[in-house]
């Protein structure tokens, strides 16, 4: 088998609260007739999405007339051929991401076996989910709790709410300093919303990073109580030794990764003791076999591996594949609840999230598809259907 061409779309919608909701799809044909689809997190419309799909392009060279089931001689060289021009960053890796996954789907479909399998099989058969909650404007304890426990009726037993920009007492929009004020107003949103979901609920909280390292050190200290599944990104991604000081100053658990790339990113993040729970996002690290080398990896540190997920039901089954391949998988994010044709833009075994569980496709393949109608309703800034 040989591929013979390598397309790419940009597709989707901006939603409110959706994480992105467009996505840059690759398409890898072959001269066997079979054709695989990947998906790239491109980081949202506005930045990434056009020079992702631009990077896809330029790499078709390396691809056309190879033999689509060698999937990391593949992977490798495009890796090492970018190496000089950023490789392992945007929108570099999130291509590279895009094509590996469409190889896995060629060779699934090939061998007639699901994702899982050339991964060397499941240890479950069902994904967990948590739920990404956004309370609205309003942003009061009574606010959060009772978004949990809307969010909560669908079945879910994890959630996460984000605590930046929530409160009017920021002094500064540039310094990275959580007021006293401020500081009071988030422990209050956490607090409320533990307090309104027990703790049979896993609870994490996001900060983006947007926090110094003196405030963030005091709003993890002030949560230590609340037993969060995880405090994300307290201060920005970029500073590894910043977040190992905050992980060493606090019993919260600290998890970060949304924003680190293949397993020379986590490496650094494992070696130098600054994260419990690492969150790669699968559509853009590196790609189906890197996510699950990064996971391997995190358990050689007792680590557990949470992936960050705002993709579409086709990235995010991608992500299934490697959730249900590793031991020390803890549990996947769910961004899509507000996205009202996020179920439509896809075919596969439906629905595909039924009490907050993702159940992993056994079809030949990542198992799910796009509707081709539904996704060209859904082109992005008049981009073309994959031709
Ligand atoms: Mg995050």
């Amino acid at each position: 088998m040989k591929i013979t061409d390598v397309q790419a779309s940009v597709i989707g919608r901006p939603e409110p609260h959706s994480g992105g909701s467009v996505w840059t799809f690759v398409r890898v044909y072959t001269d066997e007739g079979i054709v695989g689809t990947g998906e790239c997190n491109s980081a949202g419309p506005f930045t990434s999405g056009f020079a992702t799909k631009e990077t896809v392009l330029k790499l078709k060279e390396l691809l056309i007339g190879q033999d689509p089931l060698r999937i990391g001689p593949l992977y490798e060289t495009m890796r090492r051929r970018a190496r000089y021009a950023g490789g392992s960053q945007a929108p570099t890796i999130f291509a590279i991401t895009g094509i590996e996954n469409a190889l896995y789907d060629i060779a699934g479909k090939a061998m007639g076996v699901p994702v899982h399998r050339l991964l060397g099989g499941k240890f479950r058969d069902e994904i967990r989910l948590y739920a990404d909650c956004h309370a609205g404007e309003t942003h009061t304890p009574s606010a959060y709790a009772a978004k949990a426990l809307e969010v909560l009726e669908e079945g879910y037993s994890a959630l996460k709410f984000d605590v930046d920009q929530v409160s009017p007492g920021k002094k500064d929009p540039f310094n990275w300093t959580v007021s006293a004020q401020e500081m009071s107003h988030i422990i209050s949103l956490v607090q409320g919303t533990r307090e309104a979901i027990g703790y049979e609920v896993d609870l994490a909280i996001d900060c983006h990073g947007q926090f110094d390292m003196g405030s963030a050190i005091t709003l993890a200290r002030a949560l230590e109580g609340l037993r969060l599944m995880w405090l994300e990104e307290p201060v920005p991604a970029e500073n590894i030794d910043a977040l190992a000081q905050v992980r060493a100053a606090t019993s919260t658990l600290i998890c970060t990764g949304e924003n680190q790339y293949t397993r020379f990113d986590f490496r650094e993040l494992l070696e130098k003791r600054a994260v419990d729970v690492i969150m790669p996002d699968l559509a853009k690290a590196g790609g189906i076999m890197e996510g699950k080398r990064i996971a391997e990896m995190a358990d050689v540190y007792y680590v557990p591996i949470a992936p960050h997920n705002v993709s579409s039901p086709l990235g995010m089954m991608a992500a299934c594949h490697v959730c249900a391949s590793v031991p020390n998988f803890l549990v996947l994010e769910f961004h899509g609840r507000e996205i009202p044709w996020w179920e439509d833009l896809c075919e596969g075994d439906k629905p595909f999230i039924c009490n907050g569980r993702m159940v992993v496709s056994d079809r030949p393949g990542i198992g799910v598809e796009l509707n081709d109608k539904v996704a060209k309703s859904l082109l992005w800034n008049g981009d073309r259907y994959f031709d």
